[in-house]
């Protein structure tokens, strides 16, 4: 069964999109079976795959003229990497959810569906915290939240901390938080370290704040337009190095809770 990770931040433009592609594709190359769901009508998962925008895909799941089998794509370029699409017609499903019945546990039943093809499912989740979010971290094991160490987005970071708690508290007990990851950090800078400090100062004893951030890079900029991921763009690049360890950090985890739970059952 797959485990399901929300790359959610309600602020944009903070690298989920790059995360959830990047980290989909490195998992991928680490030979496991990989599902990229894109649940943003921006589409930016979608395209920076090398898709078309106007596929049918997650919308149509969730009004339920098709099924996810039917609209999964796999792509050309990375083995072991499917994507469930989106298109702007999404942008209608924040006001289409709260009237449907069970309206915050849709894209988890679109999930559970195929949960048992796949190793890993990431979403790439809208910049709000609206249903589509709500919805994602309804189906998530964990988030994974992308931050900006440009600068220091505090509260915003509360918000989306206590939405994670509400929807562990009312839909879904078991979801936790895979990390805090900081994004385009520029270590040659005072100020880039500064504000990579203070966000590991501010959540590191409760949270998990990767050591490994991802680097600010011209190339990884450049890739979004290229519907390839930074493995096939620049693969000895800082950020593809950056986005393999992260990768391998969440395998190893994975593997440390599998030995834990063998342990207990002896
Ligand atoms: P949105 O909230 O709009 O969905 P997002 O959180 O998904 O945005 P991305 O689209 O991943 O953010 O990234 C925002 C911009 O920053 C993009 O133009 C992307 O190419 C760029 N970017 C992401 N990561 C890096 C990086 N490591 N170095 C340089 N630029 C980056
Ligand atoms: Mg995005």
């Amino acid at each position: 069964m797959a485990k399901v990770i929300a790359l959610a931040n309600q602020k944009g433009g903070v690298g989920k999109t790059t995360t959830a592609i990047n980290l989909s594709a490195s998992l991928a190359l680490l030979g496991k079976k990989v599902l990229l769901l894109d649940a943003d009508p921006q589409a930016n998962a979608t395209s920076g795959l090398g898709f078309d925008i106007n596929l049918e895909g997650i919308y149509e799941c969730i009004t339920g003229a098709k099924t996810a089998a039917d609209v999964i794509l796999q792509s050309p370029d990375v083995k072991n990497l499917w994507l469930l699409p989106s298109s702007i017609d999404l942008v209608a499903a924040d006001t289409e959810l709260p009237k449907m019945e069970n309206g915050h546990h849709v894209i988890r039943r679109i999930v559970e569906s195929v949960r048992d093809r796949y190793d890993y499912i990431l979403i790439d989740c809208t910049p709000s915290l609206g249903m589509l979010t709500v919805n994602a971290l309804a189906a998530a094991d964990s988030a994974l939240i992308p931050v900006q160490a440009q600068y220091l987005s505090a509260k915003g970071l509360e918000q989306l901390l206590q939405t994670v708690q509400k929807v562990r508290r009312q839909i879904n007990p078991k979801l936790k938080i895979e990390g805090i990851l900081l994004t385009m950090t520029d270590s040659r800078t005072i100020y880039g370290q500064q504000i990579s400090n203070l966000i590991r100062q501010a959540y590191g004893k409760h949270l998990k704040v990767f050591d490994q951030t991802i680097p600010r890079s011209v190339r990884a900029a450049e890739t979004s337009t290229t519907g390839k991921s930074i493995f096939q763009y620049d693969p000895k690049g800082k950020v593809a190095e950056a986005y393999h360890s992260i990768a391998k950090g969440v395998l190893a985890d994975a593997e440390k809770r599998l030995k834990r739970q063998f342990e207990q059952l002896r």
